[in-house]
């Protein structure tokens, strides 16, 4: 089970530069000082639902380049966990950092206070767009970043964004190659999102860079998302945590407080159409799925059901639930028995994939 995480925002601490996407300030008012590390942990174990007082538990230092920062700093911040750490009521640390702020002095230091988990901002793993992005980084500082943090005993995330300038389908799935080659034990995946403030702004306002629409990155992480799976690399999230200042700086791209859930739609739907494809039966099919993924398959507001039916003519749709269908797997009833298909057998073919363009076709041979 994941732990149960205590986040301490530090926005911008230790970043050298600002990068294209970002609008986080550094202030001084938004900043938690050391000092008030305590207090924050201690309110925060306090608000703790007692069903889960049990569940591993990480403060964990995000929100910008912690490794980065000045080392006394560092020190600071780590040293006021410390004590909640000999007391058992935090279990480990986790901080996130940039991959070219990850030396062995550093990595040294974080083993000696507890840290568990680092995060690399890697973002993409073609340099062209992390030098759109001005990220000052490039690829080669994470593949360097993660095998060091692996021989550290370190747990690694690596958090990615999809359709910065420059990216594109090819560039994401080649990125998610090259992802898949360093192991992670978690990856987060973010589209890019255009807010106030942040430079791409002026890009956007310009006319010269235009984000995904919520279909297109909807399609894009189906893919991203099925590959990780089948390489069983977790997706610890996908997009961004709604929250009140996302919500004020908010301008333009594919945002959804339940993106990871519409995708899983998404999925549902083309294991629904590969079956469907496959069945020349009557009118009103019935599938059957895990209780748990009833809403998965059904979509938003019923979305998937009602695409369904559109496509194939159908006169009514069924969907059931059952314990004994695994998760990740959909069961059509014919006449002849039941057929099947778990998300891990799709396969697509991409006839243009250049750019931002792709076509999805099934090859429903190759699926089942
Ligand atoms: S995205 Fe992260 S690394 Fe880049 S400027 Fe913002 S906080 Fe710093």
């Amino acid at each position: 089970m994941a732990p149960l995480i205590i986040p301490i925002f530090l926005p911008n601490v230790g970043c050298r530069d600002r990068c294209l996407f970002c609008n986080q300030k550094a202030s001084a008012e938004g900043l938690l000082p050391p000092s008030s590390v305590r207090n924050f942990i201690e309110a925060s174990l306090a608000g703790i639902p007692h069903n889960k007082k049990n569940r591993e538990k990480q403060v964990a230092f995000y929100g910008g380049s912690f490794t980065a920062t000045h080392r006394d700093n560092q020190v600071h911040y780590l040293e006021e966990v410390q004590p909640f750490l000999a007391s058992g009521l935090i279990h480990s640390i986790r901080i996130s950092t940039r991959p070219d702020a990850l030396d062995e002095e550093v990595l040294s230091l974080l083993k000696e206070y507890g840290v568990k988990t680092v995060e690399i901002g890697t973002q993409s793993m073609i340099d062209e767009v992390l030098m759109l992005a001005n990220r000052g980084h490039e690829a080669e500082d994470t593949i360097s970043a993660a095998s060091r943090l692996r021989e550290w005993g370190f747990e690694v995330g690596l958090q990615l964004m999809i359709s910065l300038p420059g990216d594109s389908f090819v560039r994401f799935l080649q990125t998610l190659d090259q992802v898949i080659d360093l192991k992670p034990d978690f990856v987060r995946i973010h589209p890019t999102l255009v807010l106030k403030g942040a430079p791409l702004e002026i890009l956007w306002r310009a006319g010269r860079y235009s984000p995904l629409s919520l279909e297109e990155a909807i399609q894009w992480l189906k893919r991203g998302l099925l590959k990780l799976e089948r390489s069983s690399i977790p997706m610890a999230r996908i997009g961004l945590q709604p929250t009140k200042e996302l919500e004020r700086d908010f301008l333009a791209g594919p945002f959804h407080p339940a993106l990871h859930q519409l995708v899983d739609s998404e999925i549902f739907f083309d294991m629904a159409t590969s079956l469907l494809d496959l069945f020349d039966g009557k009118l009103e099919p019935i599938f059957f799925c895990h209780t748990t993924e009833i809403s998965n398959m059904r979509g938003q507001r019923n979305g998937n059901i009602m695409r369904l039916r559109e496509k194939f003519q159908l006169k009514d749709i069924f969907i059931q639930g059952r314990e004994d269908v695994p998760k990740g797997s959909l069961v059509l009833q014919t006449q002849k028995g039941d057929i099947s298909i778990h998300r891990g057998e799709l396969r697509y073919s991409d006839r243009r994939i250049e750019g931002r363009g792709y076509l999805l076709n099934y090859n429903t041979q190759e699926s089942m």
